[in-house]
């Protein structure tokens, strides 16, 4: 345990999990175990180290916490009862030593974290049972996480059902009309009402549809490249744009936000999916879990364990039952 399990009808998948100590101390600050990479800016150069540096910049962690693990067990199951064991890992890259806002990082150091998250990501996906990995980040800000912005690395053994459905309108788009709704709408958002932003690389635009207050997205706009293969000036390029656009929409709205990266998967040929980011108010990580992989995080007391639960509701319908005999007779 524990385990992952898949809904039949909706795009949602779940987990018995907890996600935080709810220790009041910072976790990270000082942490040693569980490190992976520790990263500094020397000069020019980004210097790489599997050893703990007092003085860091970013650090790749093992998330004290783990929704998944290599040695997590569980259960497989089929048909109606899809299930699996919460194989894989998760990650945190700790952007800064400080405790402050992601918005408040120079655009050096948010660099930084993007780059130990290229670095990660081509570690995880190397793996031979990883099939997605996922990524986001929360503002540091929020209910769960009032410490250092960090990004949640995420491999998994299997593609969530909100990241297979949207690939598969991709796709279609693709067979259809040769073409991509994210190229379709770079083209058509260019110089228009909704744009905020654009760079060599990126574009900053608000949906024509959003699906959350406040939603931005930022869209790469050449199709064909891997977040994992952005170049150093286009990491740099991303890193002062979601800056801004998290400093944009705190602005404006005054609350916590969190960025969704919508990566391709990462041992399939997915030519057609052209990978975007979309950045919107949430402050809790479980949230931030449900909005980006349909990953619902159940909460202890909401044990998935049926029969407690059944065993009220059967009573529920009983009494109903047995009062509306007595009335009728
Ligand atoms: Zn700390
Ligand atoms: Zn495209």
């Amino acid at each position: 345990m524990p385990e992952i399990r898949h809904d039949q009808l909706s795009d949602f998948s779940s987990i018995d999990q907890q996600l935080n100590s709810g220790a009041s101390e910072c976790e990270l600050c000082g942490r040693s175990n569980g490190l992976i990479l520790s990263i500094k800016k020397v000069g020019n150069y980004i210097k790489i180290s599997k050893e703990e540096d007092a003085d860091w910049d970013v650090k790749v962690i093992k998330n004290p916490h783990p929704l998944f693990d290599e040695n997590f067990s569980g259960e497989w199951g089929e048909g109606p009862f899809k299930s699996e064991p919460a194989k894989g890992t998760d990650e945190l890259i700790v952007i800064g030593a400080a405790h402050l806002p992601f918005h408040n990082l120079s655009v050096q150091l948010i660099a930084e974290g993007l780059y130990a998250a290229q670095e990660d990501i081509k570690m995880i996906s190397s793996r031979s049972r990883i099939t997605y990995v996922s990524m986001a980040l929360n503002s540091a800000l929020g209910t769960d996480h009032s410490d250092h912005p960090a990004f949640s690395i995420t491999g998994l053994t299997f593609i969530p059902r909100s990241i297979i459905n949207e690939m598969r309108a991709f796709k279609d788009e693709y067979d259809n009309r040769a073409s991509c709704p994210v190229c379709e709408i770079v083209k058509a958002e260019t110089n228009g009402p909704r744009q905020i932003y654009r760079s060599d690389n990126f574009i900053v635009v608000l949906p024509w549809s959003p699906a959350r207050d406040n939603e931005i997205r930022v869209l790469p706009i050449l199709h064909s490249k891997p977040f994992q293969k952005l170049t150093q000036k286009e990491i740099d390029d991303l890193a002062l744009i979601l800056k801004l656009t998290g400093s944009a929409l705190y602005k404006k709205s005054g609350k916590d936000y969190g960025i969704a990266f919508r990566l391709n998967p990462v041992k399939r040929s997915s030519l057609f999916y052209h990978w975007y980011m979309s950045v919107f108010n949430i402050n809790n990580a479980r949230d931030m879990y449900r909005e980006n992989l349909g990953l619902i995080i159940m909460e202890k007391s909401q044990s998935r364990d049926a029969e407690p639960m059944a065993k009220v509701f059967r009573e529920s319908f009983t009494e109903y039952v047995k009062m509306s005999t007595v009335k009728h007779d």
